[in-house]
């Protein structure tokens, strides 16, 4: 009898939600990403993008696709236009209706002709255009390429800051973190946030320190953290950041722990599984959804099945994205007073339903 986990997946996929770590290049559809490099006659192969989809026991990461995309698929705005666009079609069923998402410049315009004016107007051009089809609001965040040099970040935050635009709210940063500590950015943190920019950083992710975290936290001086799962190794960090509601951007899918942890170790060591349990504020998201062969219906079903988290808990993970979403106080106040009512209404029909179709057994399920 499969009611149950079908019961709740329904619910999981009718709750309002928000999407605050989500990156561009990791939302590209297969029938996509091969038009487009048969279009631009790339010379990656149908059967390497074949690859690109498959997700082992033990994931690589998904770094080198994203290289490949920059190097050699992605060459016109229209390309960089149909994926923003796509992927406001592709949240809407799952009742996103607000996602920030990320997007590294620089390695695209190292390696094509395209200008950032251009490149950003084409992605803004697909999530209005997606606004308009589907009623999800998606918002940029261009980020820093931390495997690029310093002076490579403080050029892409100038160019952000040339070319302002209302719907590109802060800036990110991300590949690989290793040996890629957040201090050598700290010039480019500095000048995005005199210009008023929203700032987060990955940051403890692929095991790299907690010290990490909290140098993102004291000299970049971010608003929020991707990841930062191994704050939890410095208990005394953990009680700072739970104090002062620092939001990390979970993401239950993350290929790290994957190939780290074992399947017995995972039920129990998962940072995940710990951190809201230790009073830090997290929101669960897919990071790269079609390389994670992840929707954010199944990621925020994880949070259930695979880090044992409840009803409550989800509620109040919905609650935390919207405190830690980077849109104005009075639509904060307007989305936590209107979403936890329909959250309550959700449940409280899903469990009358249930209860009708089943009897008690599915409702201890609705539960979680
Ligand atoms: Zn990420």
């Amino acid at each position: 009898m499969d009611h149950p986990t079908n019961g709740r997946r329904e619910l999981l996929a009718r709750l309002p939600k928000v999407e605050l770590h989500c990156h561009l290049l990791g939302t590209i559809r297969q029938p996509t990403m091969a038009a487009i490099a048969a279009k631009n006659r790339a010379r990656t192969t149908r059967e390497a993008i074949e690859q690109f989809y498959v997700r082992g026991e033990k994931p690589v990461g998904v770094l080198h696709i994203f290289r490949e995309l920059e190097t050699h698929i992605l060459a016109n705005t229209e390309d960089f236009y149909r994926i923003a666009y796509e992927y406001g079609e592709s949240i809407a069923p799952h009742t996103v209706r607000y996602a920030e998402v990320f997007w590294n410049p620089t390695g695209t315009l190292k390696q094509t002709h395209l200008s950032y004016p251009e490149l950003q107007g084409a992605i803004l051009r697909g999530f209005s255009d997606a606004e308009h089809d589907f009623g999800v609001t998606c918002r940029l965040i261009p980020s820093i390429d931390r495997q690029a040099s310093a002076s490579e970040a403080v050029e892409m935050v100038q160019l952000v800051i040339v070319n302002r635009d209302a719907n590109v709210i802060g800036i990110g940063m991300d590949y690989n973190e290793v040996d890629r500590p957040p201090e050598l950015f700290t010039e480019a943190y500095a000048l995005a946030k005199r210009h008023g920019l929203k700032a987060t950083t990955h940051a403890g992710e692929f095991g790299m320190p907690w010290t990490n975290v909290e140098t993102a936290l004291t000299q970049l001086r971010v608003d929020r953290i991707d990841h930062g799962y191994t704050v939890l190794d410095n208990p005394e960090l953990t009680a700072r950041c739970a104090e002062l509601s620092i939001l990390f951007t979970v993401v239950p899918s993350n290929s790290y722990y994957l190939r780290t942890l074992t399947p017995e170790q995972w039920a129990i060591q998962h940072p995940i599984r710990h951190m809201a349990r230790a009073g830090l504020q997290i929101h669960p998201n897919t990071d790269d959804p079609a390389f994670h062969l992840i929707n954010p219906t199944q990621c925020w079903e994880r949070m259930v099945t695979d880090f044992g988290y409840g009803l409550s808990d989800l509620r109040d993970f919905m609650c935390n994205g919207l405190s830690g979403a980077w849109i104005d106080e009075e639509m904060r106040r307007r989305w936590l007073r209107e979403w936890t009512v329909e959250f309550d209404d959700l449940v409280a029909e899903a469990v009358v339903g249930v209860d009708r179709d089943d009897g008690e057994s599915n409702t201890a399920e609705m539960n979680m």
